[in-house]
């Protein structure tokens, strides 16, 4: 019998435990330093305060709250940013909504068609 992979769950908690952009001011430096050049306007962000700390791929799409999925970016830029986000989210569930059968076919079979020779 195999063993329950505990690390999952572990690693599952710790997600939920953490805030959102819950960084160390560690963190953050390392982050920014690692990448400091905002993605969206291509411009250099000079410190921790002109910054706001991103998502890359945004936890509702299944991103982690992990530095390694963070990125430093203007404050001006992460709100045109997080704009975006929200409307991939909304096509994301709406995709995810149809997938599951929730909404009706859009024509009703009206006939079952005609019938195949029959010999
Ligand atoms: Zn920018």
């Amino acid at each position: 019998m195999a063993k329950p992979d505990f690390s999952i769950v572990e690693e599952k908690q710790d997600v939920v435990l953490q805030k959102r952009n819950g960084l160390t001011a560690k963190q953050k430096a390392e982050i920014l330093s690692a990448n400091p050049v905002c993605p969206l306007c291509k411009l250099e962000i000079g410190s921790v305060k002109e910054a706001q700390f991103d998502h890359v791929i945004p936890i509702a799409l299944g991103g982690d709250a992990k530095p390694s999925n963070m990125v430093a970016m203007h404050r001006n830029c992460h709100r045109i940013k997080t704009d975006d986000d929200v409307k991939r989210i909304a096509k994301v569930k709406r995709i995810r909504k149809k997938a599951s059968g929730e909404t009706k076919p859009k024509r009703k079979i009206r006939s079952r068609g005609f019938r195949k020779k029959e010999k």
